[in-house]
């Protein structure tokens, strides 16, 4: 299953020098860098105020930096900053789906969406996706490679400059496992959320897994006031399976065990999503067996219409389907919310953007 990892090709300059990136360097690693640099403190402030809070394209934009330091950090480090391909707006409601271009030529999704209490973005954390889930679209091609803390951040840092508006929330919902990227997930979190930065409240971020349950446990340690989602979509193991395929490593009650545990360790109300999938995980049984599974817990279960993507067949479920199912676990006591739809009219399912656009590209 393990691809290629490309993550390193655009670290090197032409004479084959490897590059630092810098946009993946906490506060206290650029003040080391241009300590070792032989540089003033001061400057360290100044160069991650440049990247983390006024969001520069480039080093040429720092201009309180003298040009002999932005010279020699060219040399030295490569600076992360995507560009962005194609950006699509909805006439409903005002969502935007961003497809960006890495340095090394991939492309990666990511979304804004704008709520009554804030913007909030959805961002990706791995070039495609090795988890298989039957109905999504970003784990077809499989998984190319992961992406760097800062290649994570400036998914929010181009939208929050290229729109002008504030972006308060954040959900790791794109294309990708955060769980099989960790070191660098966590450190985007910490980056994201330290006050040299953008300052994103930790209570504003929400990671979702399929469920590796070891990484989770492990989450539950770092200290964190994050939310955790776990994609359940189904009640029973067998149904599980036949979803997603990281069940079968990962067993439904331990996944869900680990969501206790990450409640204990941190405090935080557990999400769960279900997506519901006409005549598969939708019959009223289901969510009794739902109910029971995450009987006690402190928790909020997010109710997802499956959107449906042509290379699948899967379909949705009714309108009183979905109605009565809510109903039903609203019965047995459980928070529940059906996701509204955004950006209906741009098109689709996580990774659709992504996947037409490759498609398109291979025909060409
Ligand atoms: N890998 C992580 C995060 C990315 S997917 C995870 O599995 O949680 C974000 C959410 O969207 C997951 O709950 C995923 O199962 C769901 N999802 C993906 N494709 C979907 C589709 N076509 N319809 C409904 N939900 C989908």
């Amino acid at each position: 299953m393990e691809m290629m990892d490309n993550s390193n090709r655009d670290k090197e300059n032409t004479d084959g020098i490897r590059k630092t990136d810098i946009k993946s360097l906490d506060y206290g690693e650029v003040q080391a860098l241009l300590a070792g640099m032989g540089e003033k403190p001061f400057h360290a402030g100044q160069l991650y105020q440049w990247m983390h809070q006024k969001l520069a394209d480039s080093f040429d934009e720092m201009t309180n930096l003298s040009k002999s330091l932005r010279r020699k950090l060219s040399e030295s480090c490569s600076y992360t900053c995507l560009t962005p391909v194609q950006v699509l707006t909805s006439q409903i409601d005002g969502t935007q789906k961003y497809l960006f271009r890495l340095a090394d030529g991939y492309v990666i999704e990511s979304v804004l969406m704008k709520y009554q209490h804030g913007n909030s973005v959805c961002i990706s954390t791995q070039v495609g996706c090795r988890m298989g889930c039957r109905f999504c679209a970003s784990t077809i091609g499989g998984r190319t490679r992961d992406l760097t803390p800062g290649e994570m951040l400036d998914q929010v840092y181009r939208i929050q400059k290229m729109t002008g508006e504030r972006i308060s929330n954040l959900v790791m919902m794109g294309t990708g496992e955060p769980l099989d990227n960790y070191d660098n997930a966590v450190k985007f979190i910490h980056m994201l959320s330290d006050g040299h930065g953008l300052n994103i409240s930790q209570r504003n971020i929400t990671l979702s897994t399929c469920g590796i349950v070891p990484r989770m446990r492990q989450l539950a340690e770092e200290g964190l006031q994050i939310t955790l989602a776990l994609s359940l979509h189904a009640s029973s193991q067998q149904k599980r399976e036949e979803l997603l395929p990281v069940a079968k490593k990962y067993e439904i009650h331990d996944a869900v065990e680990a969501c206790r545990y990450y409640y204990e360790k941190t405090g935080r109300r557990i999400t769960f999503e279900y997506s519901l999938v006409g005549g598969k995980n939708d019959t009223a049984e289901d969510a009794k067996e739902l109910a029971s599974l995450i009987h006690g817990m402190n928790c909020h279960v997010n109710l997802i219409p499956v959107n449906p993507i042509k290379e699948r067949s899967y379909v949705q479920s009714g309108k009183k389907v979905i109605a009565d199912f809510k109903n039903k676990l609203e019965n047995c006591g459980i928070n529940v919310t059906i996701r509204r739809e955004m950006g209906r009219d741009i098109g689709g399912a996580c990774g659709q953007l992504r996947k037409s656009y490759l498609d398109k590209e291979k025909k060409e």
